[in-house]
């Protein structure tokens, strides 16, 4: 009889700190015996036994004595479907390691419950989703004002009305600033939607940006690609692929030729061959997203792909979050792969095999080279004050907001020849 009781203290001393049995079996086989006395046997503290003994609900008990409740497992779908409806509705801002939250908990949970049913699918319990999904990244409360500087010095408008000329133009733009915000945002989600409710399998959206990721004392440029297809099999019917394009070296620029370095990739390795249209969106970057070289890239593109390329922007601080999620991803991975080995990262391919290990994401060292720039383009004139592109075999087409019909920009695409043999591989 002894034995087993030797077997069982043992068994115990030899789980993992961190188990969430040891507790509850320190609990239970420390019943009735004095506190110094456990804390020696155990080679613990005896705060840490008077911390086992005072957990409320014992983990084994509870496990038996409640035989007709069935525990719910948690599925790893419906943590998805928490996290994705989190990355919408309380976002990562850009280069942030929290969750910016805009309303109460109570309306938050309301919200994702709704969320759920236009998916039919079982919401997580509040208490679950709240600790478990919501808080694994921090939180913070806050309104819009905090992240876009346009936004709040609306807000905060003190010049009064009648304004000067100058004045005037000042705050029409602030005022034309929060509009185009609200457009493009809701143009994004209704494109999202519309590839879910019309089941457009022939339709990829693809949301673009770039991170930098740092390990030890340096940085390297990540460009996350991230794929957003229809899929009946997938949950919330949606399927995502985050596609991790890692600098080869700490001082590759995150410029042009990067960005279609990368997409080259996409064209040459079948990436695209699914589709028919190709709805692109992601913050204006001047350096690398928003520039008449890559206006002229897209619309070769199209050209050689035989794919309907658009190309949509969101307005200036008011980027979208799923690349900066997909990114808060990717580097919880590195950090616990660090934690959890005392392995130092420091190398693009040590990266790209963690990031590969992650669900859903793809990482490869991007295919470019430091020393590789974009010719000159001349400019388009107009281009930052458009936010969506569209093309034909010579002409770019610019329109101030994603849902007007009619284009206000027209111009011709330029050096045509230097993107056509770039993407021949010539
Ligand atoms: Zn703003």
């Amino acid at each position: 009889m002894t034995q087993y009781g030797r077997n069982l203290v043992e068994s115990i001393g030899n789980l993992p700190t961190t188990s969430p049995l040891r507790r509850p079996l320190l609990q239970m086989v420390a019943h009735d015996i004095r506190v110094s006395h456990v804390a020696a046997d155990f080679g613990v503290t005896p705060r840490t036994v008077y911390t086992a003994m005072q957990e409320e609900e014992n983990l084994v008990q509870s496990m038996v004595s409640r035989p007709g409740v069935k525990r719910c497992r948690i599925e790893e779908d419906q943590i998805e479907l928490a996290t994705q409806f989190l990355d919408e509705a309380a976002p990562i801002p850009s280069g942030r390691t929290y969750r910016l939250v805009r309303v109460t908990y109570e309306n938050l949970y309301a919200m994702y419950r709704a969320f759920c049913e236009d998916r039919r699918a079982d919401p997580l319990g509040k208490t679950y989703f709240i600790d478990k999904i919501l808080h694994a990244t921090n939180v913070r409360h806050s309104g819009d004002d905090t992240i876009c500087k346009l936004c709040d010095k609306k807000k905060k408008w003190q010049v009064p009305f009648p304004l000067s000329k100058k004045d005037q133009e000042q705050y029409d733009e602030l005022v034309d600033h929060v509009e185009t915000w609200h457009q493009q945002g809701q143009y994004y989600l209704q494109k999202k939607n519309l590839l879910i409710t019309e089941r457009r399998q022939n339709v990829v959206m693809i949301i673009q940006d770039f991170t930098q990721i740092l390990v030890q004392s340096t940085f390297y440029q990540d460009l996350i690609i991230v794929f957003y297809k229809f899929d009946a099999n997938a949950v919330g019917n949606l399927h995502r692929r985050y596609n991790h394009f890692v600098a080869p070296t700490s001082d590759t620029s995150n410029d042009g030729n990067f960005v279609a370095r990368c997409w080259k990739h996409l064209l040459d390795h079948g990436m695209l061959t699914p589709f028919d249209e190709i709805h692109i969106l992601s913050d204006g970057g001047g350096k690398h997203f928003k520039t008449t070289a890559m206006m002229n890239f897209f619309g070769i593109l199209q050209m050689a792909s035989g794919k309907k390329i658009e190309y949509n922007f969101f307005e200036r601080y008011h980027g979208h979050s799923v690349c900066d999620a997909a990114a808060a991803h990717a580097k919880n991975a590195l950090n616990v792969y660090q934690r959890d080995t005392g392995v130092p990262v420091n190398t693009p391919q040590q990266i790209i095999n963690i990031i590969n290990n992650v669900q859903n994401h793809v990482a490869i060292v991007a295919p470019t080279v430091k020393t590789d720039v974009l010719p000159p383009f001349k400019t388009m004139n107009g281009i930052t004050s458009r936010h969506k592109f569209t093309f034909d075999h010579k002409t770019i087409f610019g329109r101030k907001l994603s849902k007007d019909q009619q284009e206000n920009l027209t111009f011709p695409m330029a050096n045509s020849q230097y993107f056509g043999t770039f993407l021949a591989g010539l």
